[in-house]
Order: C-alpha cells, then sequence, then structure tokens
C-alpha cells in the first residue's frame, strides 16, 4: 500500500497552510504550529533470537504541548519515515483539539517488520526504545498509546520498562494499557466506537438510516474490524473488508467476528469461504453507503476516489484522503468525516485512562461508554456547525476548530522567554 512519492509531512502542512489563511492566523502562531517542538531520532540495537544484532531506527515526535502533555500512538511499520511521525503528531495535535482534549500532539514510530519479528525481538526492541525515549517521555509529559501494529502488551512493556528505571510504578506513563495494569474499560474498542458514534451522526444528518445501509471496511486491524462488528451490530451490512494482503467481497454480508476467526487462524481475511477476492484499491469502489478507510495513509487518491460510490465516508485510519482525493470527493458530494474527528475516539478513551491512572480510581465501561458519547456528539456538531456557516468540508471546518483552540491557548500561554 506504500507510495514512496507520498509525503504525508508536505500534506500535513499544506492542510495547515489552507486554514491559516481561512482563520487569518497570524504569521507568528503560523510558523510555530508549522514545526515539531521536539523530534527525537534513536538507533535501537536488538539481539535477535539467531544470534546476530539487529539495529532498528525509531523516532519519537511531540508537535505541540501548549494545551497539555504531548499524546498519541506509537506504530511499527517498515515504511516508518520521519516525515510520516511528524505528520502524524501534527494530525495528534488538532485531533485532541477538536475533542476538547487537555492535550498536545506526539506520535512515534520505529522502522521494522513486527510481522517477521518473535514476541521476544519485539519486547527487546521495545524496551530498548523505551529506555532511549525516557527523558523525554512521562505521564506530564508525552504519553505513548498504541497505534499500527503496536498493542496492550508493548503498552506493558513501556510501562513496565519505564516504571523500573524510576523506581515504582508509572501506569500514567502510557495507555492503551491491558486491564490488570491501570488500562481503561472500552480503551480497546475506542478508537471503531468513537468512528461508529460520528458515522451514526453523520447518518442522521443525511437523512439515512444505519441499519440496512451497506458498509466496506479497508483494514482489519484494531480499528477497523471493531468498525465493522459494530457497524454489523447496529443492522448494517458488511459487504466487504481488507487487510494488508487482500480484500474479501460478499453481496450477501459477511459476519465479522466469523472473519476475524479466519484472519487468526491463517493471518489474513483473504480466503474467508464463500467470498470474491478484492485487492486494497478496488474495494474502495464498491457500490455501499459508508466507506470506512482504516488501514493507512494515502489509500484515496486522484487515482483512487473517482471510483468512490459511498455516500459517507468515516476515516477510521489516520491521514487516508489525500487533498486531491478531497475535492473529487468533495464534488461527488460525500460527506468525508475527516480522520481528526472520526478515529478520536480512542485518544478520547486514552485521556479517560490517564485520568483514571493518576487518579488510581477505575470507571465502568458504561461510564466510559457514556462520557466517550457525549464528547464525540458535542466534537461532531461543531465541526458539523462550522462546516455549515463557513460553507467548507468537513476536515476544512474540523481544521477551523482545532486550529483556533491550538491558536488560543499559545497566545495565551505566549511565547518564552
Ligand atoms: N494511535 C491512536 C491515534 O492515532 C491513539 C492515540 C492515543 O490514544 O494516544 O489516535
Amino acid at each position: 500500500m506504500a507510495n514512496k512519492e507520498f509525503n504525508p509531512w508536505a500534506m500535513a502542512q499544506s492542510q495547515l497552510d489552507q486554514v491559516a489563511e481561512i482563520i487569518d492566523l497570524d504569521p507568528g502562531i503560523h510558523r510555530v504550529l508549522r514545526l515539531p517542538r521536539r523530534a527525537l531520532t534513536v538507533s535501537i540495537p536488538v539481539k535477535m533470537d539467531d544470534g546476530s544484532v539487529q539495529v532498528f531506527e525509531g523516532y519519537r515526535v511531540q508537535h505541540s504541548q501548549t494545551r497539555g502533555p504531548s499524546k498519541g500512538g506509537l506504530r511499527y511499520h517498515q515504511d516508518v519515515t520521519l516525515d510520516e511521525v511528524k505528520a502524524l503528531a501534527m494530525w495528534m495535535t488538532w485531533k485532541c483539539a477538536v475533542v476538547g482534549i487537555p492535550f498536545g500532539g506526539g506520535k512515534g514510530g520505529i522502522i521494522c517488520n513486527p510481522k517477521e519479528m518473535s514476541e521476544g525481538e519485539v519486547e527487546r526492541m521495545t524496551r530498548r526504545f523505551t529506555a532511549e525515549m525516557i527523558m523525554i517521555i512521562g505521564p506530564e509529559v508525552d504519553i505513548p498509546a498504541p497505534d499500527v501494529n503496536t498493542n496492550p502488551q508493548v503498552m506493558a512493556w513501556i510501562m513496565d520498562t519505564y516504571s523500573m528505571n524510576r523506581g515504582y510504578p508509572v501506569p500514567g506513563v502510557v495507555t492503551g494499557k491491558p486491564l490488570d495494569i491501570g488500562g481503561s474499560q472500552g480503551r480497546n474498542e475506542a478508537t471503531a466506537r468513537g468512528c461508529l458514534f460520528s458515522i451514526q451522526n453523520a447518518v442522521k444528518k443525511k437523512g439515512m438510516k444505519l441499519e440496512g445501509s451497506t458498509v466496506v471496511v479497508q483494514g482489519y486491524g484494531n480499528a477497523g474490524w471493531i468498525a465493522a462488528r459494530l457497524l454489523h451490530e447496529c443492522g448494517a451490512t458488511v459487504l466487504a473488508v481488507s487487510d494488508s494482503r487482500g480484500g474479501i467481497y460478499s453481496k450477501n454480508g459477511l459476519d465479522p467476528v466469523a472473519v476475524l476467526e479466519h484472519k487468526q487462524k491463517t493471518k489474513s481475511v483473504v480466503g474467508f469461504p464463500g467470498t470474491d477476492a478484492v485487492t486494497n484499491e478496488e474495494i474502495l469502489g464498491i457500490e455501499c453507503d459508508i466507506l470506512v478507510p482504516a488501514a493507512l495513509e494515502n489509500q484515496l487518491t486522484e487515482k483512487t476516489a473517482p471510483a468512490v460510490k459511498a455516500k459517507i465516508v468515516a476515516e477510521a485510519a489516520n491521514g487516508p484522503t489525500t487533498p486531491d482525493a478531497d475535492r473529487i470527493l468533495e464534488e461527488k458530494g460525500v460527506l468525508v468525516i475527516p480522520d481528526i474527528l472520526a478515529n478520536a475516539g480512542g485518544v478520547t478513551v486514552s485521556y479517560f485512562e490517564w485520568v483514571q491512572s493518576i487518579q488510581e480510581y477505575f470507571w465502568t465501561r458504561e461510564e466510559v461508554n457514556v462520557k466517550l458519547k457525549s464528547i464525540m456528539d458535542k466534537a461532531f456538531n461543531e465541526v458539523y456547525d462550522t462546516m455549515e456557516s463557513n460553507k467548507v468540508s468537513m476536515r476544512l471546518a474540523s481544521y477551523i476548530v482545532a486550529v483556533n483552540r491550538v491558536a488560543e491557548a499559545t497566545t495565551l500561554r505566549g511565547i518564552y522567554p
């Protein structure tokens, strides 16, 4: 799915430039927001199972700490670049601002293919990476979380390494932890649940009904598979899903849980009985009501967007749509719920987890989901109203809301010294 020519950092900066013009952003503040506050590159030597030593390159970027500590996931993928991590960190700043949680944006990544590594190798890489960034992370500074190919176990290793070095348990250093060491109820499915809430809001605005709607989901990781499951539970028909190896289609609809079981057995959704094979490109053009890109960046492009037939695109992935594709989808009248809103449920429940970890007082799953819904609904309505009053796309509207909040905070705090 990777495309070497695509530069997410250039895309993130140009999105900011576009909104700066619309909101008449102060040029000094614009210059500040255009760059990350801090970016750390580290080399991570790892003893591999065969006795050799491999060295991986890792990054942690803190785009902003103006509204609070920086917050954002850690991704393990062979196509990670520093520019990608910088873009993802900037998007986290806008995401936290659009849902009104007190964080700035951060992101981390290691260039590696965890699918070709043993669990022990991934653990040693994670612990060494944690040691290398120990001076810039912490509950008050920067709080990592899961992202592509990282999970609660990886968060547990980070929490343990950080805590062993401090000499006492520090559960607030990461979110997305397992429940037994201070994770939050509902965190695992929060990205998908938040995406469902924004789809429900969009469906209402469009005068559609979720029950009986048809859905296509690209990507079958934590966000994609749970989004498919929740949408299926709401009575939508999931026509097609995919993962990095390819996709499957059935005109009668798929049972997401059965597809997950197949993926767990065979490592892919491909080959699920009774389905036709589709590529990750073809899947985007399947006739459906709701399309959920839940894989990587740069999927809806100038090349693939013209084929889109969905009425609503809900971006569970970060950065799946290029600016060219945005224009094409807008002309077609597709309502695109932008990533910084559609997938903000994950970081919102991360915020709840951080609060619970610091207070050492834990909430029920119901409390978490009710609070998540209220934040997602409020953010959706603010962005939707901004879209209507400014006559812009929903993406630009979300940027207007977010950038204004971060700019206001930057102005209030002033430039140090
Ligand atoms: N990686 C997720 C995201 O892109 C979650 C970040 C977090 O929970 O801090 O939003």
